[in-house]
């Protein structure tokens, strides 16, 4: 099978030696970022599955996975939502399309000090994946075609795609943990960043050890608005707002 190297857009480049060699302290930001993508992938395929049902029908319940693998070193985050092709994993990440990296690059003084507090206002989102990762795989089929794909990148400079063999609908990125990133195989470690972070959303996300490891659900999986206000707290209030509405400031006011 034929793999291709490709470049990234000179501003992404520009973004991930930035997140790279960052010493930003909130790396676990990472699994906020990809797990916020995973939700978005199966909102989207909800969505086009009302005028195409058919999209749905080989997985019909949308679900959000993480596998932790301590032999491996990796950690895989899978959903079956839309998935993307191979022109799509090329222009969703292989360059800036998103308002909130371009917003960031923007602010960027040339400061470390300065700069690196940005990181976790902004959200670098898929690329926030490189500061646990030296290397990033990316496995996706678009639902409603046949034909898999493989994205493999080290961060640096380029990435390579070609053709991939049984891939299951929707998207799996499978984190090689750099050497300082261990404690992100810790399951509690990840149980915790889940419920601070990713715990309004509507979706399960079941979580497994080792590759033949039971899932087992992590998150409370209802909407925020459908539970007692008394079990919502302020950071998941406004981590509900950042994800609904794309935004990385303050929320003004939270009306239950
Ligand atoms: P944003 O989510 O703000 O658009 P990201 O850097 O997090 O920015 O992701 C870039 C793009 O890559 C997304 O807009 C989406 O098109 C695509 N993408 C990332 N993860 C997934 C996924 N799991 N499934 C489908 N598309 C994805
Ligand atoms: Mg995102």
């Amino acid at each position: 099978m034929t793999e291709e190297t490709l470049s990234f857009q000179a501003e992404v480049a520009r973004l991930l030696n930035i997140v790279v060699h960052s010493l930003y302290s909130e790396k676990e930001i990472f699994l906020r970022e990809l797990i916020s993508n995973a939700s978005d992938a199966c909102d989207r395929l909800r969505y086009q599955a009302l005028t195409e049902p058919g999209l749905l029908a080989e997985e019909p319940e949308l679900r959000l996975r993480i596998r932790l693998d301590n032999g491996a070193r990796t950690i895989t985050v899978a959903d079956n939502g839309i998935g993307m092709n191979r022109a799509e994993l090329i222009e969703n990440l292989g360059t800036i399309a998103r308002s909130g990296t371009t917003a960031f690059l923007g602010q960027l003084s040339g400061d470390k000090a300065k700069d690196l507090p940005l990181i976790g206002q902004f959200g670098v989102g898929f690329y926030s994946a490189f500061m646990v990762a030296e290397r990033v795989e990316v496995f996706s089929r678009k639902a409603g075609e046949a034909q898999g794909w493989r994205w493999s990148s080290e961060g640096s400079g380029d990435f390579t795609i070609g053709e991939a063999a049984d891939v299951a609908r929707g998207t799996r990125i499978v984190l090689h943990l750099r050497a300082d990133a261990e404690e992100y195989l810790e399951r509690s470690r990840i149980e915790h960043i889940v419920k601070t972070y990713s715990d309004h959303i509507g979706l399960p996300i079941l979580l497994a050890e080792g590759a033949e490891g039971a899932l087992t659900a992590i998150n409370s999986g209802a909407a925020l608005w459908t539970r007692p206000r008394a079990g919502v707290s302020a950071e998941q209030y406004r981590e509900f707002y950042h994800h609904a509405a794309h935004a990385f400031d303050e929320p003004w006011a939270s009306l239950h």
